[in-house]
């Protein structure tokens, strides 16, 4: 056990925090329940509020109302019982200049602790009744002599989430004997040098540990958190930085060298395209076409909003790839998005001879090992990726609609024996504070225009009173335009994976639609527990019209592609994050026809101004930046994929944080070396063997 100041050192932090003293086991394993494994994760504990019980004053002193705290001599303490099951502990509390008289409820364990002629220090509102003063504890302690220290009183005293079984008190009393220990070592815990900190206006580390538990003044505190903030942004950037530089001397693979002869036909493909690319599908295509011709394996991360016509540049740099005899892998979230991908790719590239494989559950055009050469381009579900067949020469991944598609997959692929080049595709705008801390190790490509002739989707909030309109209305348009609708039933549920409960509720709602409100029309049923087959037949049949109108779940949230659709009608729209309803929204608006998206409610209870923010903004990026500020990172992604969780104090809101930040690195790798810094080197590797295993 680490205790006398001279073993104390940098190793500290990392110590196990089974090497508490005078910690019951079950006290650490509790701890462990909640992550924290070694002191440095208790330092990083972080109080969510304070009391402020800084205001001492001598007994005789003390004024009505106010919060403050005495420390004195326990004249006396005893039970008093009522006649109801509460019980009081009244205590007299004196010092030289007079007594107060204090009062608990059904504590009568204090009788054991607090016992007459103990040290003893309270805070709490003083009362009176005439002469008398009295204090009902807000927090009290037994001090070994007069003027021993405080920790729970006298003092500005920070709150913890308590953790099962831990009260905060108990959490606070192991986070003060690390920063004691802190204090007698003789070494900084310092991970950033002097200049970079002097030049963001950054207190050092220790400093803001002690701050941001031991606080003398609130104005200190902000700038504790700045600092930590600050810490945290830091080794996430850095470390992606540096894994990127690694990726970039480790990852070489065999580049797509494409003749002059493979550029004019891939020229050539994209004049025969149905439809002139964008100027923003251009740039990115090159993009991309550049990367796969080096010898460096490429890590990109498209992004486009819904709509923005992504899956076409993927089928590009599929058919540049193919033109040299490799494969490339396409992989979806779900087996209908695959489907969807199959059937979009089949149809951009049927002049062709590159040759298209669908690998889902329900449909296997790959049963051997023979035939697994044979495709070129095989589209699939996430699954393939741990496929059971090598395929021939896999040089090109594409990921559609995953986030953090990156260093665990890579790690996956090279124990395979492959390191292709691998493009993330996703529709979800990313905030660029997000990208720049989250995402750095890939290079970005963005699609930030849509096809001409996209007109804005019309948004509605349909107040209840005006349901029965929306569904005329709806009706009306059906059968007029010859359009489709969807209509997207409540999230019952916030879990990413659809509950019963769920199910349920959209199959009553499917009934009622049918039954009661939509007798003359066609009406389809969606839902995540279908089997494959019966998804696969219900989305093929919506898109051959067989159905005017698609009751889903929100599993039709990303990717899905029937042009004709143009109203979506979402019920519980207020449950949604904005950035989620803004990918439903993009099911409809997929051509050149006008289309609507009415937000209908289950409870009258929400906040109208975010669904109107929503209904007048069309910028998918505006959207998730109106989510990361109003409810934090986890609303825009779920909260799995992406490792936000571990952010435990930066704010990725904070632009001007994120960049002051992104800048310190940037200065750190242009004058430091990392591995001069052992500190910081010893940091990276952990934290970098984390992100592996976790992502
Ligand atoms: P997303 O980026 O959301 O995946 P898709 O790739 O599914 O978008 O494309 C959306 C629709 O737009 C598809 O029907 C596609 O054929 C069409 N599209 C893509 N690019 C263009 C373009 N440049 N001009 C017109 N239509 C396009
Ligand atoms: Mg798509």
């Amino acid at each position: 056990m680490i205790q006398t100041p001279e073993q104390v050192d940098l190793i500290l932090l990392a110590l196990p925090i089974e090497t508490l003293p005078k910690t019951a086991p079950r006290t650490i394993s509790r701890l462990q329940a909640t992550g924290i494994k070694t002191y440095g994760d208790l330092l990083e504990y972080y109080p969510f509020r304070y009391n402020d019980f800084s205001i001492t004053s001598q007994i005789g002193n003390v004024q009505a109302g106010e919060t403050v705290t005495v420390r004195g001599n326990l004249e006396s303490i005893k039970t008093v019982p009522t006649r109801k099951r509460i019980t009081i502990q009244k205590a007299v509390l004196r010092d030289e200049t007079g007594v107060i008289e204090l009062v608990w409820y059904n504590q009568g364990y204090l009788t054991n602790t607090l016992t007459p002629g103990s040290v003893v220090s309270v805070s709490g509102v003083v009362e009176s009744q005439g002469k008398k003063k009295s204090m009902k504890p807000m927090e009290y302690e037994l001090l070994a002599t007069a003027d021993s220290k405080t920790k729970h009183t006298g003092r500005i005293v920070p709150v913890y989430p308590t953790i099962y079984g831990l009260s905060s008190k108990t959490i606070l009393e192991k986070i003060f004997f690390v920063l004691d220990l802190l204090s007698h070592a003789n070494e900084s815990i310092e991970l950033i040098p002097e200049d970079i900190l002097k030049e963001h206006g950054l207190m050092g580390l220790q400093k803001a540990y002690e701050t941001i538990h031991q606080p003398t003044t609130m104005r200190e505190v902000s700038e504790a958190r700045r600092r930590l903030g600050f810490n945290e942004l830091f080794i996430r950037i850095l470390s992606s930085k540096m894994i990127k530089e690694r990726w970039s001397k480790e990852q070489t693979t065999a580049p797509i060298k494409l003749t002059s002869d493979d550029k004019k036909r891939v020229q050539e493909f994209i004049k025969n395209l149905p439809f002139v690319l964008t100027d923003a599908q251009k740039r990115v295509t090159e993009e991309v076409l550049e990367d796969i011709q080096k010898t460096v394996a490429m890590n990109r991360f498209l992004q486009g909003d819904v709509g923005s016509g992504k899956t076409v540049v993927a089928t590009i740099a599929a058919y540049a790839t193919h033109l040299q005899k490799r494969q490339t892998l396409i992989m979806a979230p779900t087996e209908i998005l695959a489907l969807q991908h199959f059937a979009t790719i089949s149809a951009l590239t049927k002049n062709t001879d590159l040759k298209v494989a669908l690998q889902t559950g329900a449909h296997k055009d790959i049963t051997s090992q023979k035939k697994a050469g044979e495709y070129d381009l095989i589209v699939g579900t996430h699954a393939l990726i741990s496929a059971k067949y090598d395929f021939r020469d896999v040089a090109l991944v594409i990921i559609d609609e995953q986030h953090r598609f990156g260093v665990k997959q890579r790690a996956l692929l090279k124990k395979k024996g492959i390191n292709p080049h691998l493009l993330s595709m996703t529709a979800t705008p990313i905030p660029r504070t997000v990208t720049l801390t989250l995402y750095s190790e890939l290079d970005l490509s963005v699609i930030d225009e849509l096809p001409v002739g996209r007109k804005a989707i019309k948004t509605y909030l349909t107040p209840t009173a005006k349901r029965a309109d929306g569904y005329r209305w709806i009706e009306k348009q059906i059968k007029e335009e010859k359009t489709q609708a969807y209509i997207i039933c409540p999230l019952i549920e916030t879990s990413e994976k659809e509950s019963m409960s769920s199910i349920k509720a959209v199959k009553a709602e499917y009934e009622h639609l049918k039954k009661n409100i939509f007798p003359m029309l066609k009406v389809g049923l969606l839902h995540g527990r279908m089997k494959a087959k019966e998804k696969e037949q219900t989305m093929a049949e919506f898109n051959a019209h067989t159905y005017d109108i698609l009751v889903s779940t929100s599993v039709v949230e990303v990717g899905v592609d029937v042009p004709n659709a143009t109203i979506m009608l979402i019920e519980g729209s207020e449950r949604y994050g904005l950035a989620q309803l803004h990918q439903l929204r993009g099911r409809v608006g997929r051509a050149e026809k006008q289309s609507y998206c009415l937000l209908f409610t289950t409870s009258n209870n929400y906040n109208p101004s975010r669904l109107r923010f929503f209904a007048k903004t069309h910028s998918g990026l505006k959207l998730s930046e109106f989510d990361l500020k109003t409810r934090g990172p986890g609303e825009i992604y779920g909260t799995q994929q992406h490792g936000y969780s571990d952010l435990k104090i930066a704010d990725l809101s904070d632009t001007n944080q994120v960049f002051s930040a992104k800048k310190a690195v940037d200065q750190l790798l242009k004058n430091y070396s990392v591995d001069e810094l052992p500190k910081l080197n010893a940091i990276m590797r952990s934290y970098q063997i984390n992100l592996i295993e976790k992502n």
